[in-house]
């Protein structure tokens, strides 16, 4: 077939540059029955281009991996404790925007940002603005026009910097096509994006629950901070009444979901991007088990986890140096602590149900607390057998 297309939808990330590389806007991004966002390609107008099969960062993705050169990762944590609280991991992303922002008048930076309550990657010019990206956001991040955005700023010669799950560099790279200097890419570790409706539907279940509309969200809230072992597992909702939740994984069911793979999309227990080999100039995750290695660094209060894997990426090493505590590692042992520099998460033993009860008509919040119920004996005994023989 001539427009992009797939047997198994396993193989469709959801990145959106596929409906951004059609030059006769004919492919629109529409939710299927889980409500992950696929490529539907009106035919009749589609002008056999192929543009968007050539975009595709599942189908080529081994032609924008970085070779790997070294075997060096770091670990960071800024100096600044407010930066540390206010950020997933160690700060290292808001150092590498500061870096950035001092090089030039002239920039753009993009990634992925709340919009209301909806996760949506945006562009904007000036490093006050780009701290709307800071923090990790657990939904698929819309990624619709970015790719046209980032080009048209790069053609206009500003310089970009981009972030995003590793797919979206994939595609942001494939989407260009050729090299710029002006651009900058930071891929994050990730083991997996849920969609955007099943966490509006939770959100609005807790604003039904408790009668009031929810104005902002915000993930890894570090609370306890101060104490030996916060909870990294943690999401914050403040609603318009003044009421406030802060929850952590024993009392919110969509972090429940999130953290234990029940409702991820398809390609991302078959991630093509799990792997070592890394999209992004610089990697970003958390550097969990550093604490094995130096006990002075605490993974559940953040510590940033960041690989080089170019020239271009390693520049930024001085600015880190220069802004907090930077720890060499061996990228071999990052990878050994780290599952999904590895390979791709699993998905949960229940993934099937939990998205049958969504269309039978019960709640996210229902769902969740029936999905997570212990199997029987004999029903895990059979699981266990079955992968023996996997
Ligand atoms: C869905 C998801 C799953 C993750 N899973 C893992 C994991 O399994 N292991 C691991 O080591 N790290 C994981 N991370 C990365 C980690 O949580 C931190 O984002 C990362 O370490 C950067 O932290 P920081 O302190 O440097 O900066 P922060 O300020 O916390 O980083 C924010 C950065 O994350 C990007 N971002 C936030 N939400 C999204 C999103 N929905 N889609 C795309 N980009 C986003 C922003 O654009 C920005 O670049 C995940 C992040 C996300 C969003």
């Amino acid at each position: 077939m001539p427009f992009v297309s797939f047997k198994d939808k396993k193989e469709c990330c959801g990145c959106s540059a596929c409906a951004d590389a059609c030059p006769v806007s004919c492919i629109e991004m529409v939710e299927d029955s889980e409500f992950f966002l696929y490529p539907k390609v009106d035919e009749s107008r589609c002008i056999n281009c192929e543009k968007c099969l050539s975009v595709c960062p599942v189908k080529h993705f081994d032609k924008t991996e970085n070779a790997i050169n070294d075997d060096d990762a770091y670990a960071f944590v800024s100096n600044d404790t407010d930066l540390i609280k206010s950020s997933s991991s160690g700060g290292a992303f808001s150092v590498i925007m500061d870096a950035f922002a001092g090089k030039s008048d002239n920039f753009t930076i993009a990634g992925a940002a709340f919009s209301g309550t909806d996760v949506v990657h945006m562009c904007v010019n000036n490093r006050e603005e780009a701290e709307i990206f800071k923090k990790s956001k657990y939904v698929q991040s819309f990624g619709k026009t970015i790719y046209k955005k980032v080009k048209n700023e790069l053609e206009n010669g500003k310089q970009v910097l981009f972030s995003g799950t590793p797919c979206m560099v994939a595609a942001l790279k494939n989407y260009l096509g050729k090299t710029y200097d002006g651009l900058t890419t930071v891929d994050i570790v990730c083991h997996g994006v849920p969609n955007q409706h099943i966490f509006s539907e939770y959100l609005n279940e807790l604003e039904k629950i408790n009668r009031s509309k929810i104005y902002s969200v915000s993930f890894r809230v570090k609370r306890n901070f101060d104490t030996e072992f916060p909870n990294p597992r943690t999401m914050d909702v403040c609603f318009e009444n003044g009421n406030k939740l802060n929850m952590d994984i024993e009392q919110c069911e969509y972090l429940y979901g999130f953290h234990h793979s029940l409702y991820f999309r398809p390609s991302c227990s078959h991630c093509k991007f799990s792997y070592p080999k890394r999209q992004g100039d610089i990697t970003l995750g958390d550097y969990w088990g550093i604490e094995k290695i130096n006990k002075e660094l605490q993974s559940k209060k953040g510590v940033s986890l960041v690989r080089f894997n170019t020239d271009k990426g390693r520049e930024y090493l001085e600015f880190l140096k220069k802004s907090g505590n930077v720890y060499y590692t061996s990228y071999s042992f990052a990878c050994d602590e780290n599952y999904q520099l590895r390979k791709p998460s699993q998905d949960h033993r229940n993934r099937e149900k939990f998205f049958k009860l969504l269309r039978k008509g019960y709640s996210v919040i229902d769902a969740v607390n029936i999905c997570k119920k212990p199997d029987t004996l004999p029903r895990r005994i059979i699981r266990k057998v079955k992968k023996l023989f996997m």
